[in-house]
């Protein structure tokens, strides 16, 4: 009998270089965000999603015939990593389906959850059939901060009741923490109960306004002196150097007026709840619906569009010597400032105070800037 071939491996960061490359060289769709749905059993105060968690809203999201369509179409198209977020993924009430259907279709798959509703059926049969990586929510380790910031009596048990089925499984999870003014003293906590679990501890700071506008959520953000101040103190994050030399690198580039200066409209797509597809979660500058086109169509057309947006007004933000360091988001411009091409102030500030401590230097503010080219202008 001939011996059976051992199947080539490789380290998982070599395989996902790899695939990276090839994406940019043939300029390939890799990943996939698909918002399953709004429902939530919580209501954190920050989340942009949770004004269209209500009955009047979910007549308007996908079904699940939708859903088994678009990946089909996402497996034709070779996309690798499919991250299946919300809202609360596990109230979608056809999840599992989704998730067999995805796991048969050989998809990478990434759970974003608040982990408060893990049951042992459910960990039994994620089990059976392990996503790549669980990605947990985790903003507080304070039973009474949690509860209030969720808005939900009782939330925290539930998360911690969660975490300990998920461990004794030996499921893959992680923590995402979003550091805030209300929370930002808790850092070093939720370090240490991040750590408590063998997971890096890690945060982002940008929040945005809710997906109807609403700027509520904003009222949460951190002040510009805490974000610098706390990436410092994080060692675990990127180093002040590395963070540095990706700005030179990003400032050695030559100047362009595109509107979207990052990655938009290259190897990433997201798909909202109601199946308008987007270049990730917060661009809702362009959206093309999925429930009228194919998934190939619409990308093509889509990413077209996106990457030929250009400024068309004298925005500072167009000739930004900070842009590296800004979180500038144009949708989000467009709710808080009305226009999707306007600097944001607390970006603004936030990029310059990040900057300067990068940088080792004292920089002109992006917008006081333009105030003094405005006058030098007018003498
Ligand atoms: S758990 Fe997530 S989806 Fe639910 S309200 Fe909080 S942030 Fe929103
Ligand atoms: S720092 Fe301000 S001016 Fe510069 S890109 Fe960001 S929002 Fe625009």
């Amino acid at each position: 009998m001939s011996k059976p071939h051992a199947l080539p491996t490789m380290e998982y960061r070599d395989f996902s270089h790899r695939i990276h490359d090839r994406a940019a060289a043939h300029q390939r769709v890799i990943k996939a965000q698909l918002e399953l749905t709004y429902r939530c059993n919580l209501h954190c105060l920050h989340c942009y999603t949770d004004p269209y968690n209500s009955k009047d809203w979910f007549p308007r999201e996908l079904g699940l015939t939708e859903i088994i369509r678009l990946l089909d179409e996402m497996a034709e198209l070779g996309i690798v990593w499919l991250n299946l977020t919300g809202g609360e993924i596990f109230q979608h009430q056809h999840f599992w389906d989704i998730y067999d259907h995805a796991y048969r279709r050989g998809f990478l798959l990434q759970l974003y959850t608040n982990g408060t509703l893990f049951t042992k059926g459910m960990i039994e049969r994620l089990r059976h059939t392990p996503p790549f990586t669980i990605d947990i929510s985790c903003h507080s380790v304070d039973e009474e901060s949690f509860d209030w910031f969720t808005q939900v009596h009782g939330s925290y048990r539930a998360f911690l009741r969660g975490l300990d089925l998920l461990q004794h499984a030996g499921l893959p999870f992680t923590f995402k923490t979003k550091a805030m003014n209300w929370n930002k003293k808790e850092m070093p906590a939720i370090k240490k109960f991040v750590e408590s679990f063998g997971q890096p501890f890690g945060f982002t700071t940008s929040l945005s306004p809710r997906l109807n506008g609403d700027l509520s959520s904003l009222s949460y953000r951190l002040a510009p002196e805490d974000v610098v101040a706390l990436q410092r103190d994080d060692h675990s994050a990127s180093t002040e150097e590395e963070l540095c030399s990706a700005a030179i690198a990003d400032l050695l580039q030559p100047p362009t007026d595109r509107l979207y200066r990052c990655g938009c409209g290259t190897n990433t797509i997201h798909i909202n709840a109601w199946g308008e597809l987007g270049t990730c979660t917060l661009q809702y500058e362009r959206r093309v619906s999925l429930r009228n086109h194919s998934l190939r169509e619409a990308i093509d057309s889509l990413f077209n569009q996106v990457r030929a947006m250009r400024y068309q007004s004298g925005s500072p933000c167009r000739t930004c010597e900070v842009h590296p360091f800004c979180d500038k988001a144009p949708s989000d411009a467009r709710w808080e400032c009305h226009d999707a091409e306007a600097p944001i102030p607390y970006d603004c500030d936030v990029a310059l105070a990040r900057a300067q401590s990068a940088l080792h230097q004292t920089l002109i503010h992006p917008l006081r800037k333009t105030d003094k080219e405005a006058v030098a202008s007018h003498d």
